[in-house]
């Protein structure tokens, strides 16, 4: 702060050093909703990772598939710094000039006519429940309100999506629950031709499971889906929160099923780490959100808009999308090979693009956790999805050279797993 500034504000400030904070910090003064790893993340660039103590990891999780084209990337950089010095924010009683040049991107760029913007991917899919509900009482009156969707989904927080995601460990507590709601095994088509009735104002399905343990859906599953709910005047959304945005080596990945919902919800990836969320749907679906439906005031705020919008043109290019799909056979190969050394620890590797799961076999249920605690100690940063399912979701700019480092870390922790005897455990 230079001599004029300070004197223009009045009293000069004191400079005072931040506030001293670690890992026990934690501990004291947060809401306790998470068990956050030793290390605290105080720097990245690209895949790496530095603590606060310098050490350096290789992140293979980009946050949970979020940033995708890694952190701290120049371009996006560049992007919000210029926007951040001319506009921040403006309420909705005015629009602004990035969110309409990603709304205009995203619908050149997908079956969409429409867009909505929100800040996280509950929200996204918050706005699609409440469409579908709104647009059924619309159109065929209040008792087509049913939702269906599956076993194992994850689909966000709020009180209505996480009763829509099928997981009761995450409802638990919280009732009285939004009603009118059914869930049914992924994957099944009969499941799903029995829960379809006219009841039904929606499905919701992730084209591939994320938090579930990185299921894909097949081709005929979700076609099934998409002609139980023609037949049934009902609408098909996709959450592609996780599972979108380049991730599965097609822009979304309804693209690599040639199946089309009536609604995709997108968060994570689509702002690389600035939070953003976004609703796409048809002219036709949109048309009941009219003027004071819904809103929120952060949504399609210029600052996300401006992240968002090159986070998409970068990812949409086909050379890019090329190169995913390309690094995406070099890991799973690698991963294979891995399986094939330790095939008493994992039965399969499974998934979509850069978005994989290495299911631990029967012997090891359970222990994925500590495989990624090992594999932290040995400098590579690996999620889990569920206690079954060590989960590999690199940034999609990830390097040959950089699957070759993860192959490497990956072997020395299980080497260092394998090393621990049971009765120390
Ligand atoms: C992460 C996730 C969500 C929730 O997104 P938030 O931004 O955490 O609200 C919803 N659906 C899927 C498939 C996800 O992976």
């Amino acid at each position: 702060m230079n001599e004029s500034t300070s004197m223009q504000s009045g009293a000069a400030m004191p400079i005072s050093a931040p506030i001293a904070v670690n890992r026990n910090t934690f501990d004291a003064v947060m809401v306790p909703t998470y068990a956050p790893s030793a290390l605290v993340p105080v720097r990245g660039a690209g895949l790496e990772v530095w603590d606060q103590d310098g050490n350096r990891y290789l992140d293979f999780t980009a946050g949970i598939a979020v940033t995708s084209l890694g952190h701290a990337h120049p371009g996006l950089v560049e992007a919000l710094c210029a926007q951040a010095k001319a506009l921040w924010h403006v309420s909705n009683a005015y629009t602004n000039e990035p969110v309409l040049r990603l709304a205009t991107a995203l619908t050149q760029a997908t079956f969409a006519e429409r867009a909505f913007f929100c800040n996280s991917g509950a929200e996204a899919n918050e706005a699609a429940f409440k469409l579908a509900r709104k647009h059924a009482s619309k159109h065929f009156g209040p008792t087509k309100s049913r939702i269906v969707s599956c076993t194992n989904s994850f689909h966000g927080r709020t009180l209505f999506t996480v009763s829509v995601g099928g997981q009761p460990k995450y409802t638990e507590g919280f009732g009285p629950l939004p009603q009118q709601l059914t869930h049914i095994p992924f994957n099944d088509i009969e499941a799903a031709r029995a829960a379809i009735g006219d009841d039904v104002c929606a499905l919701v399905v992730e084209p591939v499971q994320g938090e579930g343990g990185v299921l894909p859906a097949t081709k005929e599953y979700l076609q099934a889906l998409r002609d139980l709910c023609d037949q049934h005047h009902a609408l098909l959304i996709f959450d592609e929160v996780q599972c979108g945005m380049g991730r599965t080596g097609t822009l979304f990945a309804y693209m690599g099923y040639g199946v089309t919902p009536d609604i995709l919800t997108s968060a994570k990836a689509l702002g690389n780490g600035y939070p953003v969320g976004a609703m796409l749907t048809t002219d036709a679906i949109a048309a009941t959100f009219v003027v004071g439906t819904h809103g929120t005031t952060y949504g399609g705020n210029p600052l996300a808009a401006t992240v968002a919008l090159k986070v998409l043109e970068t990812i949409q290019a086909p050379e890019f999308l090329a190169r995913v799909r390309q690094a995406a056979q070099n890991l799973v190969a690698a991963l294979q090979a891995i399986i094939a050394d330790y095939p008493a620890v994992f039965s399969e590797v499974r998934g979509s693009g850069l978005m994989l799961g290495m299911v631990l076999s029967e012997q090891y249920r359970g222990r994925a956790k500590e495989i990624t605690r090992i594999a932290e100690e040995q400098g590579l940063m690996l999620l889990i999805a569920g206690p079954d399912v060590v989960r590999l979701l690199p940034a999609l700019i990830v390097s040959d050279a950089q699957i070759e480092e993860a192959e490497h870390l990956l072997r020395r922790a299980l080497d260092a797993f394998l090393a621990v005897p049971v009765a120390a455990l």
